[in-house]
């Protein structure tokens, strides 16, 4: 049984260090909002764990970028929160980066599909981790976020299933 929660901590941490080491430049904070009452769930952990790591990969990516460019006083941020609803448990991760513009939206998820350099993403993260979420029953939900009519940032929502959830 896997607690999403500590799951969800252990691949941020990981992220964060990880991209810090690579680039020094990068210029990111991140906060966790987890549902302490979550029920475990009956995963493979390495993958989901994957997910993981491959959301929020991106949404470091997505601010670090957005410092790059951005006016004064933009606030990088990364939220991944987790919560028990109807259909069953939800982890999400939330940036405020440039977001996804609607053109794209249809396309991120196939495999190859990258907007990144060369040698900066291989396209396969979002294609594989909806593989690994449907293979679980579950789905893999994108929000976008819009502030005075501009993009605002995108939100990637895992959902497990009912019956993922061990009574
Ligand atoms: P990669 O990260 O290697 O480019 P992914 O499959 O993880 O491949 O993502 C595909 C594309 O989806 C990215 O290149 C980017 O254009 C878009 N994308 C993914 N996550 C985000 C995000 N959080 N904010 C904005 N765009 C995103
Ligand atoms: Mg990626």
């Amino acid at each position: 049984l896997t607690d999403l929660n500590a799951l969800a901590d252990e691949f941020v941490r990981l992220s964060y260090h990880g991209l810090r080491a690579k680039d020094k430049e990068f210029n990111a904070d991140f906060k966790l909002d987890l549902d302490l009452d979550l029920p475990k769930v009956n995963v493979v952990a390495s993958d989901i764990g994957r997910v993981i790591l491959n959301l929020v990969n991106n949404a470091f990516y997505a601010v670090n970028e957005k410092v790059k460019s951005a006016p004064e006083g933009y606030n990088p941020k990364v939220v991944i929160s987790s919560k028990q609803t109807e259909k069953g448990v939800e982890l999400t991760v939330k940036d405020n980066g440039d977001g996804i513009p609607e053109h794209i939206k249809e396309k991120i998820f196939q495999p190859f599909f990258t907007t990144k350099p060369t040698g900066s993403g291989t396209g396969l993260g979002l294609s594989l981790s909806y593989d690994i979420v449907k293979a679980h029953g579950g789905e893999l939900k994108i929000e976008s976020h819009s502030h005075n009519g501009e993009n605002a940032g995108a939100s990637f929502i895992i959902i497990l299933p009912n019956s993922k959830i061990e009574r």
